[in-house]
């Protein structure tokens, strides 16, 4: 499977979902789970509660490779678990999936506004947020534009890091063995829209 392909099956699962046609109902296990994994792509989301990945693009056991953290972020662990995907699995695509109403994304426009004192666990997260609500708060947006704003700009640069951090991943997308989308979950809908490369 290459990565157009592995790209549709995400759209066309995702369009059962948002249909009520799901095709997963046996979730039983079985002996097979025990077989080689080779998951079709790898996504990059966050913790969010109400995003849940396999759910929202009605796949099941073995099909995604899939790295949670807030704010659906680049740090060096989750550089790694794509290396790990690509390399292992020769996974053709990585999608970073963010969403509206992303609370890792309102708190890190809280703590710029208000400076409030945080966690360092938290401040790691929202650290890597910060720069992107630096460059847009002064622009006058409403509040929840700015939201849309930064959640979109966050999916994109995580998108940039995962491509400029790694000489596995780099070299898997020079290679056309690999490409990395953005895209996002609206909640009120349950449809995920895909970012056009920039
Ligand atoms: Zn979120």
């Amino acid at each position: 499977m290459n990565a157009k392909q592995a790209q549709q099956k995400l759209i066309n699962g995702n369009q059962r979902f948002v249909n009520n046609q799901s095709l997963r109902s046996d979730f039983a296990p079985k002996q097979d789970f025990v077989k080689p994994q080779k998951p079709f792509a790898v996504v990059l989301g966050c913790s969010d509660s109400r995003v849940p990945i396999e759910t929202i693009f009605d796949q099941s056991f073995g099909d995604l490779f899939i790295i949670r953290i807030a704010g659906n972020i680049v740090a060096p662990s989750q550089i790694g678990s794509v290396e790990f995907a690509v390399s292992l699995f020769q996974t053709p695509l990585v999608i970073v999936l963010g969403h509206t109403h992303c609370g890792a994304v309102s708190a890190a426009i809280d703590a710029h506004i208000k400076q409030d004192d945080i966690s360092s666990g938290v401040h790691s997260i929202v650290k890597r947020i910060e720069p992107i609500v630096d460059k847009l708060a002064d622009k006058n947006y409403e509040h929840s534009d700015l939201v849309c704003r930064v959640a979109d700009a966050n999916i994109r640069q995580s998108v940039q890091q995962l491509q400029d951090s790694s000489a596995i991943i780099n070299t898997a997308i020079a290679e056309h063995k690999l490409k990395i989308v953005g895209a996002k979950y609206i909640l009120k809908t349950g449809e995920v829209t895909f970012f056009e490369p920039e």
